[in-house]
């Protein structure tokens, strides 16, 4: 099968010509006759999503990740980390028992291993999580909630009480540890990332501020060369020259991610996230309060709103594709190439979203 488009993303680089798709995979790409338009782009993957179109994945069931994973393809995304906010040990764990009945197979983007943001994060800088299911840093706990379902992330402040103990832990057990909801200083984030922590969650969002000699958690992490620096560009959470600098420091470690919540897709009202009240008004949701409490962005206008800002096409698509797959270590993901699995979205010259193929089956077929 063809795909008809005008070029493609090809391991980061653009190149002309059509793409052609066998049994599920990539089988060429650069063929002529080329289409007169669209892009061929490896799928997006979001690490950090907390629900999506009236699903929120703490309390979904199996036709909610269903329901879920086919919306997330509309916007590109062909695997996600469903992400569970801190909640009582027992939420969590039921929680990551329905993930782990789904067994990897719904319809739709492909559901990947849980992110875990919490219970082990600062009350200082807790964001939208309920205060009351944060914990001081419990190894049996952390063992607790990996055994109830398939967890792969974990986002960890590492100067609370054992932090860095834990994050040692976590990445010996083979986890992908972040950093966030944090007051690190920046020799605690460095003592974590020296332990094997990857990333920062959600960069400058709920997290101690950098101050000239004190870096902080931000500062350290765009910093160093191997630290994945994950944001919400949604221009709400960051303002543009914020995202300027985070593009200026991170060549090549940059990950978008959404941190869409329920309300994703549906507009104006009242949601939930966890057992949190969010109001969504335009492109923000809030607690009562005014925290922001995650977001209504989807991948597709993340990848277009990063270009606004200065990106080039290529480091915009990477951020959404090549570089969370490396993050994630897998590299099965993100990339578009001859033998690769079709994980596929075709994007228009304005870079919407018109196709999206999970192992070459179209699973969404724009109008
Ligand atoms: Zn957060």
């Amino acid at each position: 099968m063809r795909l008809g488009v005008a070029a493609a993303m090809v391991e980061g680089s653009l190149l002309a010509g059509d793409v052609a798709i066998e049994d599920g995979h990539v089988q060429a790409v650069g063929l002529s006759p080329a289409g007169r338009s669209g892009l061929a782009a490896p799928g997006f993957v979001d690490v950090q999503v907390n629900g999506f179109a009236g699903v929120d994945f703490l309390v979904a069931d199996a036709a909610g990740y269903a329901r879920a994973a086919e919306a997330l393809a509309r916007t590109g995304v062909t695997a996600f980390q469903p992400t569970l906010i801190s909640s009582p040990p027992e939420v969590c764990a039921e929680a990551l028992s329905t993930l782990a009945a789904l067994d990897g197979g719904v319809d739709g983007a492909q559901v990947l291993p849980a992110h875990l943001e919490g219970p082990f994060l600062s009350p200082l800088h807790h964001g939208a999580h309920n205060p009351a299911n944060l914990r001081p840093a419990d190894r049996e706990l952390a063992a607790q909630l990996c055994a109830a379902g398939p967890v792969g992330y974990v986002t960890v402040a590492p100067e609370i009480e054992g932090g860095l103990a834990l994050v040692e832990h976590l990445v010996q057990r083979g986890l992908i540890v972040s950093l966030g909801h944090s007051d690190a200083r920046g020799d605690a984030a460095i003592a974590a990332y020296n332990r094997g922590a990857r990333a920062v969650t959600h960069i400058f969002n709920a997290m101690r501020r950098w101050a000239p000699r004190d870096p902080g958690l931000p500062g350290v992490a765009l910093s160093r060369p191997d630290v994945f620096v994950t944001a919400i560009v949604d221009n709400v959470h960051l303002a543009a020259e914020t995202v300027r600098l985070i593009l200026a420091g991170t060549r090549g470690r940059l990950v978008l991610i959404t941190d869409a919540i329920e309300a994703a897709g549906l507009g104006d009202g009242s949601y939930h996230l966890g057992d949190r009240s969010v109001q969504v008004h335009g492109l923000e949701a809030r607690l009562a309060d005014g925290t922001l409490a995650g977001s209504v962005l989807a991948m597709d206008r993340a990848v277009r709103n990063l270009m606004g800002h200065g990106a080039s096409l290529e480091t915009a698509l990477d951020a959404a594709t090549r570089t969370p797959a490396r993050l994630l270590r897998r590299p099965d993901l993100g990339e578009l190439r001859p033998g690769a699995r079709a994980d596929v979205v075709v994007l228009d010259d304005g870079l919407a979203v018109r196709r999206t193929l999970i192992a070459g089956r179209e699973v969404h077929a724009g109008r």
